[in-house]
């Protein structure tokens, strides 16, 4: 079966001014580009009618399986124009494993690899105006998703399913330049259990984190740095990124996995590690050490890792018993360093020499 998905122009696209304006200033996740890309699943017949068309809203019955049992899955990647002009994506095959994976832990049907990318591909393609210049760190953020569209109120996996692909002109995470953030290390909540969905991009997740974000704010903190579940002693992760830390012996330290998303930015960091002389570790982190590191200078520096920010450095953290900075509380010097070498690559300003850039346009 061909895994093409069939482009239909959308007949009232915004016009150029309009999405020059767009472009100019496009924050995060605001606008959307002309097209979605969208294909169906039942049982009986598969992933069918993949195709690329006007951007919609969708139609569900009320009592489509999602809005009741959140069976829902979804990814998030760019698309980045270098200096030449060319489109690129950054690793989509990851994102493509790791929505298969997700979809296998939520009982929904898996699509294959190569349809994930051609759908992200087609509507690259199809939405290419859209795609920003890359000078300061603009790019086209990709949302591929899945959700139950059965009419069903029954408990089990649905029988009907939507992909979908959408696309939103992002501009650079940092306006003012690359600040770091505090983490609220919540007493109260975790993200995630073993056997639970922690290692899924679901969106269940994310809804179960909005209380502890919300408790973050409370207290002056931009994001939650959440424990495990089984002893809230060692740290996991910060619910949409990944948490490295860097030591003053060389070694550059993250959590390892089972209950927390493997990031593709976490694995593209502890791959790029040795070309800064850093040794890459995954092992369990205790809040204990984190603190007393920070307080004796054994942990130099900290950050977050996530498509959407890249690398995000972390200054200092907050508890109900515990307050303490890393380092003298500026970003740290590696964690810009590495920031960026992967900004680099994903742009062309150096080479590729791991085969992770993959060519659209
Ligand atoms: C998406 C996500 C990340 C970051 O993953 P990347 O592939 O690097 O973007 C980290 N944690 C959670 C919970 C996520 O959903």
């Amino acid at each position: 079966m061909s895994v093409e998905f069939v482009v239909h122009p959308s007949d009232h696209p915004l016009a150029a001014a309009e999405r020059a304006a767009i472009l100019a200033a496009p924050g995060f996740g605001k606008h959307f580009t002309d097209h979605m890309a969208t294909a169906t699943w039942t049982p009986d017949t598969g992933w069918r009618d993949r195709r690329v068309s006007a951007l919609a809203p969708f139609s569900l019955h009320p009592s489509a399986a999602v809005l009741h049992y959140a069976q829902e899955i979804f990814e998030g990647l760019k698309a980045y124009r270098h200096a030449d002009g060319g489109v690129w994506l950054f690793r989509p095959e990851m994102n493509a494993r790791r929505f298969a994976r997700s979809a296998r832990r939520l009982a929904m049907p898996e699509l294959d690899e190569e349809s994930f990318v051609r759908g992200v591909e087609a509507l690259v393609r199809a939405d290419e105006a859209w795609v920003p210049d890359g000078g300061s760190e603009h790019s086209l953020y990709l949302r591929p998703f899945m959700f139950a569209a059965e009419a069903f109120l029954g408990v089990r996996p649905a029988e009907e399913f939507v992909f979908s692909v959408i696309a939103s002109p992002a501009g650079p995470y940092f306006a003012a330049g690359v600040a770091g953030v505090t983490l609220w290390i919540s007493a109260e909540y975790t993200r995630a259990a073993p056997g639970g969905t922690g290692a899924a991009k679901c969106g269940g997740n994310y809804a179960g984190s909005l209380a502890a974000q919300r408790e973050a704010r409370e207290h002056g903190c931009d994001q939650v740095l959440y424990l495990d579940s089984a002893d809230r002693n060692k740290l996991e992760e910060s619910g949409t990124m990944n948490l490295c830390l860097i030591t003053a012996t060389g070694e550059l330290i993250t959590p390892g996995l089972g209950t927390i998303l493997d990031g593709v930015t976490r694995d593209s960091v502890l791959a790029l590690a040795p070309d800064h002389n850093l040794t890459p570790v995954e092992r369990p982190v205790t809040r204990a050490e984190l603190s007393e590191g920070c307080r004796t200078g054994a942990i130099t520096e900290v950050f977050a890792t996530g498509t959407a920010a890249v690398i995000t450095p972390i200054t200092a953290f907050r508890s109900p018993t515990d307050d303490f900075t890393v380092g003298d509380g500026a970003p740290g010097k590696t964690t810009l360093t590495l920031r960026e070498h992967i900004l680099d690559i994903q742009y062309g300003r150096t080479q590729d020499t791991r085969g992770w850039l993959h060519r659209v346009l």
